[in-house]
């Protein structure tokens, strides 16, 4: 027997999975997203984080361009609270980036995007930061920074406000049939190991590289290619605007200012498994010395952290490699394709073009089901706020908490300085069953991800699992070791110079404040065989010290 029926599963929480669970709950259609993991833990919440105006596809993937473009002009309409509106340049440092220009040129204008070429000083009055290697400068002003975390749980949000329901750490393990036709899913609760099940009338498979592991379980195919990239984040912003250089996309040749920081990206190599994501020294130093020929901070910025994501990128069956390859999405019908009726893939894309994949397979689905409601998610805005992502520019502004009827407004302590989060934004996150872990507050209130990757907040989200969850010390120890563990997976690839000094100051806090290591040994239950949690007490060897 099922535990819970529905009308269409959605399978992965991140961009594509979010956007289709808005559209199904806007056409009044019943719906559950189910994740393995927490919302955005997937490819979305490992992207560079830029709202794509086209300019980077408009040449080589012309229909991947104008799609970037058209829905970069409706996410600014329908989604600000997740955009910063940082507009972009794209800048020529080599004669070969010369010679990309016309053909540069030529792309915007054919896929729409607005694009005016400045005068190199003109570009470094407004972005000082720009390199002396810079020869020509493109101004872009459909460029801008997404966040995708944000972005995901405001869909999610607006999705469970009319109705939708969303479960977290629920991996999907295998589907029930009645002959040609799915009916439902079969699920596993990743922390308690609790197996249920969902009856339903169809399934869309959102879970982008892993689509066709999940459609194996049915034994179709879904030819996805994961293909990984791998960023740097330096310590502050360097440049207003995104920078991206004019040439054909290579490695390094992205920066992102992302609120407190900056996103340097990204390189593109195959891998076997979308889990697979090892980062390499060597491809961190070349993405430094290529952003270093478009800014000159990007050598001397303090690199505070790498990561990895891996691309779903959607096989053709033509011969292109990793960048080579379209990022436009397909929707598969796998009732025509293959004959297993109320299966639908939805693969590639990008999160820029989210909402039109999801309109695109809800069109689909929605009329297998008899529901003739139209989209209306260009149209709605998916949050009641209006401001625009733009924390370092107004968040002063409101870190008073007015005092009623007094007419003062004394400035609120902070729980999170770097990324300026107030205890009332992590108040509603503590209070939610969902969120499972301080991983999970991080991604809804970007506590922990500014320049000292949590030394200081990591203690005090600790506290409110105390006061808000009623967890004892030792619980909540434990929850900020698994935190602190998580950000150090990314601190680890880039240990030296002053990032070094940093993790340093970090582990005096934790270490010797909290005496965290030897608090977790007599605690007891950590298995010998698992990777180091936290950086050890040991001495740093003196050829690492920068
Ligand atoms: C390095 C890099 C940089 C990028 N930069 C940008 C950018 O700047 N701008 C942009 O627009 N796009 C960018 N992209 C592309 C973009 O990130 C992806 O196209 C997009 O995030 C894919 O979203 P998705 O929802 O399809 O997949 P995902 O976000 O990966 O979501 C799929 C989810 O399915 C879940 N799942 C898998 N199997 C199961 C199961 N059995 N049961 C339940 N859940 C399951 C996974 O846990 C995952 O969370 C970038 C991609 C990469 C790799």
């Amino acid at each position: 027997m099922p535990d819970l029926s529905t009308g269409v599963v959605v399978i992965g929480g991140g961009s594509t999975g979010a956007g289709v669970l808005r559209d199904l709950a806007m056409r009044g259609i019943d719906a559950v997203l189910v994740e393995k993991g927490d919302l955005a833990s997937g490819t979305t919440g490992r992207s560079h984080g830029l709202l794509h105006s086209g300019g980077r596809y408009c040449v080589n993937d012309l229909q991947a361009a104008i799609e970037c473009v058209e829905e970069g002009r409706i996410l600014r309409k329908i989604a600000r609270t997740t955009i910063e509106d940082t507009g972009g340049y794209f800048v020529s440092v080599t004669d070969e980036d010369r010679e990309w220009e016309p053909r540069f040129v030529e792309g915007c204008r054919q896929a729409g995007i607005t694009c005016e070429r400045i005068s190199v000083e003109e570009a470094r009055r407004r972005e000082p930061a720009l390199s002396r290697h810079v020869r020509t400068a493109f101004w872009l002003p459909e460029d801008g920074h997404l966040d995708p975390f944000f972005l995901v749980l405001a869909n999610t949000e607006s999705a469970r406000r009319r109705g939708a329901r969303v479960m977290t750490y629920t991996e999907v393990v295998g589907f029930s049939r009645a002959g040609d036709r799915v009916t439902g899913v079969r699920l596993r609760d990743v922390m308690s190991g609790a197996e249920t099940a969902i009856a339903c009338q169809a399934v869309i498979n959102a879970t982008g590289a892993w689509s066709g592991l999940v459609a194996r379980l049915l034994g179709v195919e879904v030819r996805v290619v994961p293909v990984k990239g791998v960023m740097v984040v330096l310590s502050h912003r360097l440049a207003h605007a995104a920078i991206n250089r004019c040439h054909k996309p290579g490695d390094g040749d992205i920066v992102v200012p992302a609120l407190s920081v900056a996103i340097l990206g990204t390189t593109s190599a195959k891998v076997p498994h979308p889990e697979v994501l090892p980062i390499e020294w060597d491809e961190v130093r070349r993405m430094i010395e290529e952003g270093a020929l478009m800014l000159d901070g990007v050598t001397t910025a303090r690199a505070m952290r790498a990561y990895a994501g891996v691309r779903p990128l959607y096989d053709l069956g033509a011969e292109a490699e990793g960048r080579e390859m379209s990022r436009n999405f397909a929707v598969i019908d796998h009732e025509v394709r293959d004959g297993v009726k109320g299966l639908t893939s939805i693969v590639g894309g990008k999160v820029t073009t989210y909402r039109l994949m999801a309109e695109r397979v809800v069109d689909l689905v929605a009329r297998r089901l008899g529901v003739g409601n139209p989209c209306t998610t260009a149209d709605v805005p998916i949050s009641d706020h209006d401001d625009s992502l733009d924390q370092l520019r107004h968040r002063p502004a409101q870190l008073g908490v007015p005092k009623p009827h007094s007419g003062e407004h004394p400035l609120e302590p902070l729980l999170c300085e770097c990324e300026m989060v107030r205890p009332r934004d992590a108040a509603p996150w503590f209070a939610d069953p969902a969120v499972r872990t301080l991983e999970d507050v991080r991604r809804r209130t970007r506590a922990g991800m500014g320049p000292c990757q949590a030394a200081i907040c990591s203690y005090r989200l600790a506290a409110r699992l105390v006061t808000d969850r009623g967890l004892d010390g030792s619980q909540a120890t434990r929850a900020m070791a698994d935190f602190l563990e998580t950000r150090w997976r990314g601190v680890r690839h880039v240990f030296w110079g002053s990032q070094l000094r940093q993790a340093q100051v970090g582990t005096g806090l934790q270490m010797e404040l909290f005496n965290l290591d030897r608090q977790l040994a007599i605690d007891g239950d950590r298995p010998e065989t698992r990777e180091p949690r936290l950086p050890s007490r040991r001495p740093v060897p003196a050829e690492a010290r920068g």
